[in-house]
């Protein structure tokens, strides 16, 4: 067989999954991706995401961004807000700064998250095929086949096969106007199939049918659901409170935090045991639960509008998920969250997940890993089994340092923090 570039399919067209496809595109392999929402490019986010929700970016993601394109890492920082430290709001309404980095002035970055993903999208070149509003549904290890379902599922009707496998018919619409989801009739073939598919992950239970994969997640016992401090028109640049912090509301056994967006208003996270949760079932006890323990942010958002997005608004589970091994043979691995879910409290899941590509592209580089192959598709390569192997090994032990750290950040953020001396003791331990 002649020399043809190996075809990694991508499970997930999520900021991971993005990333990971742009960086083996570099580095000379075919790349597709399957996503199974629709596709954002293009679109106003504001229209598209009604509410904006964002999250924090630090050097480790910045880093990982910039080992693929230098110019990425720079376009997000331009469209990101620096947080320096943590605004500490106390019940009594004073506030107290923690600065992260007086020596170095090093600071954490806040994000809009669809526009993070969009402009990775976007980012990729036409080379790249991606299959928007595919939901991958299963995977043959036999063949390296997988199978997509959704209304734009390649169908092959009678008459038109064709060898290539890229026909495709559309799903259309059933009789009520509403997206018909099948399965492709026919699969798609890869030499590797990464999941990038989030908490989740179809590859991880797939990979879990022929190999000895241990499992674990567990869960919090907190939700966490999002509410919003629109902009304050009456003040400089909107900003009701400072726009270069992330703010905390601590109360020991749960906490509000707010991240800046760029339109003056923040993303506020109300983090609560779902007992309590339970407790507060009708308006006027989430009215006295908000107005005792967060009078700032009730003055500031209102009343109304704190209550409304407390009762319509989704509870989230946290969770931590830990997976060894994380690749199988030269034919799946898994990145991101759907090796490593973490609770969100050290802020890194996301950028722990971009430096899975990096880290990636330094086992592939240092076992020399070439863009080509000469293997017929499907086919075991033992180098690329012994690097990914290599990786999956190596990097276990960081992923799980990090979902413990994460862990223990939910204590310092919602309690520890409320002490000066444990601040001070910080700050001096980081000198
Ligand atoms: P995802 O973002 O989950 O993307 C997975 C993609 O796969 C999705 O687009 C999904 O549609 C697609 N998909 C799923 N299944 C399939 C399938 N079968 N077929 C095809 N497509 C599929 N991280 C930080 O670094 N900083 C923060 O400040 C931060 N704050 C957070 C706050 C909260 C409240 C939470 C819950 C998380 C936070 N995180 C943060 C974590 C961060 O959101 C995740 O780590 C990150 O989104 C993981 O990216 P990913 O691409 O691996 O997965």
């Amino acid at each position: 067989m002649g020399e043809r570039p190996r075809k990694v399919l991508v499970a997930g067209g999520g900021p991971v999954g993005a990333l990971t496809a742009l960086s083996l595109h570099r580095r000379g392999w075919e790349a597709e991706i399957w996503e199974s929402r629709e596709d954002p490019r293009g679109k106003d986010t504001r229209i598209t995401n009604l509410r904006s929700i964002n999250l924090a970016i630090s050097s480790r993601g910045l880093e990982a961004l910039r080992s693929v394109d230098p110019s990425l890492a720079e376009e997000f920082l331009g469209d990101a807000i620096p947080m320096k430290g943590r605004m500490i709001h106390h019940v009594d309404g004073k506030q107290e700064s923690q600065i992260y980095d007086p020596i170095h002035s090093q600071c954490i970055n806040s994000i809009s998250r669809p526009i993070l993903n969009q402009r990775l999208l976007e980012a990729l070149p036409d080379e790249i095929k991606i299959r928007f509003n595919t939901k991958l549904s299963r995977i043959d290890f036999r063949s390296n086949t997988a199978w997509g379902i959704g209304p734009d599922a390649k169908e092959v009707l009678p008459g038109q096969e064709h060898d290539d496998g890229k026909i495709g018919g559309q799903g259309g619409t059933d009789s009520k106007g509403k997206s018909k989801m099948k399965e492709d009739s026919e699969g798609t073939g890869f030499d590797l199939i990464i999941g990038c598919d989030g908490s989740w992950s179809k590859v991880r239970t797939e990979m879990m049918r022929v190999e000895r994969v241990d499992f674990s997640q567990s869960f919090i016992p907190h939700a966490y659901i999002e509410l919003h401090m629109p902009a304050d028109k009456a003040k400089a640049g909107g900003y009701a409170i400072d726009k270069n912090h992330l703010h905390i509301w601590p109360r020991h056994s749960f906490m509000l935090i707010g991240l800046p967006n760029k339109d003056g208003s923040f993303t506020l996270t109300l983090f609560l045991p779902f007992s309590s949760l339970d407790s507060i079932d009708t308006r006027d006890k989430a009215r006295t639960f908000f107005v005792e323990n967060f009078p700032t942010a009730v003055a500031i958002v209102g009343e109304d509008l704190l209550l409304d997005d407390f009762e319509k608004n989704p509870r989230g589970n946290l969770v931590t998920i830990n997976v060894s091994p994380i690749s199988w043979s030269s034919h799946a691995l898994l990145l991101g969250d759907a090796s490593h879910s973490m609770v969100p409290f050290y802020g890194q899941g996301l950028n722990c997940g971009l430096e899975d590509v990096r880290v990636l592209n330094s086992y592939l580089t240092s076992h020399d890993i070439s863009p080509t192959t000469t293997l017929p598709l499907g086919q075991t390569d033992p180098i690329l089994s012994v690097a990914l192997a290599a990786y999956s090994r190596d990097r276990e032990a960081d992923l799980r340092a990090i979902c413990e750290l994460a862990l223990q950040n939910y204590t310092e953020m919602r309690s520890h923090v409320l002490s000066p001396w444990h601040h001070l003791r910080r700050v001096l331990d980081a000198a």
